[in-house]
């Protein structure tokens, strides 16, 4: 098919250029003696992104999945209370491994579409006077339902609980993209995949430590081998790894670390948050809703679309694809046929993002959904252009 697929689901997201040819590389020696020079940047860099300077960061060959485990398993015991909230398919995830894990998980089930209700957790926290549970796993941005929640406010609860709970933060779809910042905001553990906001293949699990987890892995007596940080500890203090790195993902790492660093950590979320908010004025002009139920909810990174009852949003996606070479994201479990996501995350522009919000119009006008052709666009590009920031040479 001529022209490029217009990739929209997200993640994986667009790979930029210069990702993509920092990782056209030759094999070679993991083990050579300057291998350090790579790594030990890398490691650096990425403290930067996850904004911890105390903590320590970690890289291992694998997805956010493998991420949820190893926070989980390196410093919790088998019968350990976690809390947690359920809200969409990736909570619900997190929440299954973690029993899987031989965790004991409280969790309260919320509405798709909401977030972490804050009062409750603090009230919770409050009662567990004995301090049972030993840490909070909160997903930070839902991406099956475009839910961000208030990490800061999240701190505060446990904080006005008094409660010394780890806090352990899901930030697969955020860390990257949307304001994160793990000294700053008390984050005991966050965890990112590579295919998200670091503009990558999926295959690298990135994890940032703080101390007090670090500290909590020496009691921690979950099984673990291939994903035990002390292994990394260990070896990456020499720079290296305890095992077969992948080369390309790492020239690609160094390469996206690089280019969000020189745009600026602010400049990034400023721009997703921009862009974002151009997409939901689309969602407005089309008359429909999104997934999240109030503006505090709304996430920068994916925008869930709620397609009118008597439709089918698999319709949308399939038209989508097969017709106009376009990927939406598809609704998951509970939200399935209900909603089509735009992924409005990583290496994107005004007119890129345009492709996807042309193109879903496009499909859900092919499948009958009434709307007026042009409207979304229309909306979306009145956004961009009222807040075009000042011209900055694009070299
Ligand atoms: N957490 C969130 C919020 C996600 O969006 C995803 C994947 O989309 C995951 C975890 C799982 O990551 P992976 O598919 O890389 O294992």
């Amino acid at each position: 098919m001529p022209g490029r697929n217009h990739l929209y689901v997200p993640g994986p997201t667009n790979i930029p250029d210069a990702v993509l040819s920092a990782m056209h590389v030759p094999m070679e020696d993991h083990r050579r003696p300057d291998f350090p020079a790579l790594v030990t940047p890398l490691l650096e860099n990425l403290k930067k992104v996850f904004r911890t300077e105390a903590g320590q960061c970690f890289i291992f060959p694998a997805t956010g999945t493998a991420g949820w485990e190893i926070a989980l398993s390196n410093t919790l015991s088998p019968g350990d209370k976690v809390l947690s909230y359920r809200f969409g398919q990736f909570s619900h995830l997190w929440i299954d491994l973690a029993r899987r894990l031989g965790l004991e998980v409280e969790y309260e089930e919320v509405p798709w579409g909401q977030g972490v209700p804050l009062d409750r957790l603090e009230a919770r926290l409050k009662a567990d006077t004995a301090h049972e549970i030993k840490a909070v796993l909160i997903c930070h941005n839902e991406t099956a339902t475009g839910v961000t929640n208030d990490l800061p406010a999240v701190r505060k609860a446990i904080d006005a609980a008094g409660h010394p709970a780890l806090f352990y933060v899901d930030g697969v779809s955020s860390i990257g993209s949307l304001d994160f910042r793990m000294d700053e905001w008390g984050i005991d553990i966050g965890v990112a995949g590579s295919q998200k906001g670091f503009m990558l293949p999926a295959g690298l699990a990135l994890l940032g430590f703080s101390q007090k987890a670090l500290k909590a892995r020496e009691s921690a007596k979950c099984k673990r081998a291939f994903l035990d940080i002390n292994d990394h500890i260990l070896h990456n203090a020499g720079g290296f790894f305890p095992y077969t790195p992948s080369i390309p993902l790492l020239y690609g790492l160094r390469k996206s670390l690089e280019l969000l660093l020189e745009e600026g950590l602010e400049n990034v979320y400023a721009r997703h948050a921009r862009l974002a908010e151009g997409v939901r004025r689309a969602v407005a002009a089309w008359g429909l809703q999104l997934c999240a139920q109030d503006p505090k909810w709304y996430s920068n990174t994916v925008s869930a679309v709620v397609v009118p009852p008597e439709f089918d949003a698999r319709d949308v996606i399939h038209t989508a694809y097969f017709r106009y070479n376009l990927s939406l994201g598809a609704g998951l479990s509970e939200v399935s046929g209900k909603v089509f996501r735009i992924g409005h995350l990583g290496d994107l522009n005004e007119l890129s993002l345009a492709s996807a919000i042309v193109g879903s119009e496009m499909a859900m006008l092919d499948v009958g959904i009434p709307l007026t052709p042009g409207s979304g666009i229309a909306a979306a590009s009145a956004h961009w252009r009222e807040t075009a920031p000042v011209i900055q040479p694009r070299v």
